[in-house]
């Protein structure tokens, strides 16, 4: 089995770093190159403020990290765990997250310690994995040096990839390589390029039908988080509008909105600052955050839109289409920001693509393999994000209409979440351990309701009265006004 080889990555975001984390420290060499330039030598105050990250603008948007990222990170790279503990980022566990009521029973059961979220800004994460990596042996960063095509070869009615045609300080020049890797993220030029050498390669694409909109803040000194409150989430769904409390490391956190593509005036408006901060006030599980005593804004309402799912099949009939290239992270898979999966999903992938090229020297093999194990990896979750999608795209148009009467079947499945899988979440840990499994990445949506004990758990819940659900606090606090009381606080036309 070949274990010499030079890979060559193009795109060090995470699932370039991915791939350095996969590759170095072996006996193959693995070269990373990126357009970007390198990360400032300073702490993660300066990557926040001052690196320029124009092929990756998604980086100062707000960055949960799954338990399938801190797992791997954790068994496979326990002193990158410590760095990164160390310069200020948090692990955030299912206990932490567990209601009042809950957490007094909580007993611990085994894989509760994969289910923590990594609390950090993506520059901060960004920055530690990166210096770690640089730090193994065999691994080599390229910055400044943008990627301009494939080297190509036909041979036998294959095409293959040798390398990279890259351009450093105006000249280009041809970079070689046993195996390429496209980790250039979502806006990849790979399919096209290799679709003009005759590759056929489709893409599912769906929308994800939000834009993104997040603002930094940070604690004033002296000041404290809030105590965790289950009558103000961190984060909730009013239908027209979503929001998120993002923690991050040393005292910084963000909060990120997001708006339906069809609410265009409330677009509009929430780039403003003053009505960010409005709508969040009006909010109170985000309002406790951003509470001018407590937080200040550091930095302006960064807005992103064109978010699709999108998952790309470099395997045509069973034919890998390019042999000797692997598309891992966004380049590959695509997926909504508001499920928090893609940085996991990309790290994830760049290890299967370490396994796929160890298991044959056989290129086809190696296609072949990897294409198995990403589909058997992540194609469930991409699949239901697909499917929340749609049903959040059809809400969203359900609130802008005051007519709307929902049909029996929409009607069961809003008292099913509402008054079964919600309260029971918050009053039962096997149903709540069970959701978070799957929201972590860990176990398929599909087999949650499939555990007997969960399915039972939520159909109890389902079928204890209101009264009881309500004295035992299982209903989550109204999380902000109604869609036209945002409106007018706003001062925007409904
Ligand atoms: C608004 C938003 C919020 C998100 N929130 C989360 C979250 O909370 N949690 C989570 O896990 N994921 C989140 N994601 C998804 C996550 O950001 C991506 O999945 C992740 O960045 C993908 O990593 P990547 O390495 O594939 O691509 P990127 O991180 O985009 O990196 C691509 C790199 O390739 C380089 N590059 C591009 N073209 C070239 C070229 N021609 N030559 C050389 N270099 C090139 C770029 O400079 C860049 O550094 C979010 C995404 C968005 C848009």
């Amino acid at each position: 089995m070949r274990n010499d080889e030079h890979i060559l990555v193009a795109g060090s975001g995470i699932a370039g770093l991915g791939a350095a984390l996969a590759f170095g420290g072996g006996t193959r060499r693995v070269t990373i190159l990126d357009r970007d330039p390198p990360p400032p030598a300073g702490s993660a105050e300066e990557a926040f403020y001052s690196w320029e990250r124009r092929g990756a603008t998604q980086l100062r948007h707000s960055h949960a990290f799954l338990g399938r990222l801190t797992t791997l990170i954790r068994e496979r790279y326990p002193d990158l765990m410590a760095e990164l503990l160390h310069e200020g980022t948090r692990l955030f566990g299912f206990e932490d997250g567990l209601t009042p009521t809950l957490a007094q029973h909580y007993v611990p059961s085994k894989g509760d310690e994969d289910l923590k979220l990594l609390f950090s800004r993506r520059t901060t994460l960004e920055l530690i994995l990166r210096r770690y990596a640089a730090r193994q042996p065999g691994v080599t960063f390229i910055n400044d040096a943008g990627v301009r095509g494939p080297i190509v070869r036909h041979e036998g009615g294959k095409l293959f990839v040798d390398g990279l045609k890259v351009e450093r300080i105006g000249v280009v020049e041809d970079m070689r390589a046993d195996v390429t890797v496209d980790a250039t993220g979502r806006n990849t030029l790979f399919p096209d390029w290799l679709r003009a050498e005759g590759a056929t390669i489709k893409e599912d694409s769906k929308p994800c039908g939000i834009l993104y909109y997040t603002r930094h803040y940070k604690l004033r000194d002296g000041q404290e988080e809030p105590q965790r409150d289950p009558n103000a989430a961190g984060g909730a769904d009013l239908g027209y509008i979503k929001y998120g409390v993002f923690i991050a490391d040393n005292r910084h956190f963000s909060v990120t909105v997001a708006v339906p593509e069809i609410e265009s005036i409330l677009r509009t408006a929430i780039v403003k600052p003053e009505n960010f901060d409005a709508a969040c006030m009006a909010m109170p599980g985000a309002a406790r955050w951003i509470d001018p005593v407590r937080a200040e804004p550091v930095s302006r309402v960064f807005s992103m839109g064109e978010l699709h799912n999108v998952w790309r099949h470099y395997v045509e009939d069973g034919v890998p289409q390019a042999l000797n290239f692997f598309a891992i992270g966004d380049a590959s898979v695509r997926t909504n920001p508001l499920y928090g999966r893609g940085c996991s999903l990309g790290v994830v992938e760049a290890h299967l693509l370490r396994g796929a090229l160890d298991s044959s020297d056989d290129p086809v093999e190696r296609a072949l393999t990897y294409e198995r194990e990403i589909t058997k990896a992540m194609r469930p979750y991409y699949n239901s994000m697909v499917d929340l999608d749609l049903q959040a795209i059809r809400r969203a148009e359900h609130e802008r209409d005051p007519n709307y009467q929902p049909g029996l079947r929409a009607r069961i499945m809003k008292s099913f979440t509402e008054e079964g899988l919600m309260p029971a979440q918050r009053g039962d840990v096997e149903v709540s351990r069970a959701m978070s499994r799957v929201f972590h990445m860990l176990d398929e949506p599909a087999t949650m309701l499939r555990k007997p004990r969960v399915l039972l758990g939520v159909l109890g819940m389902w079928a204890t009265s209101t009264v009881e659900k309500k004295r035992r606090g299982l209903y989550a606090a109204k999380a902000g006004p109604e869609r036209a009381d945002m409106f007018k606080l706003l001062n925007i036309a409904a």
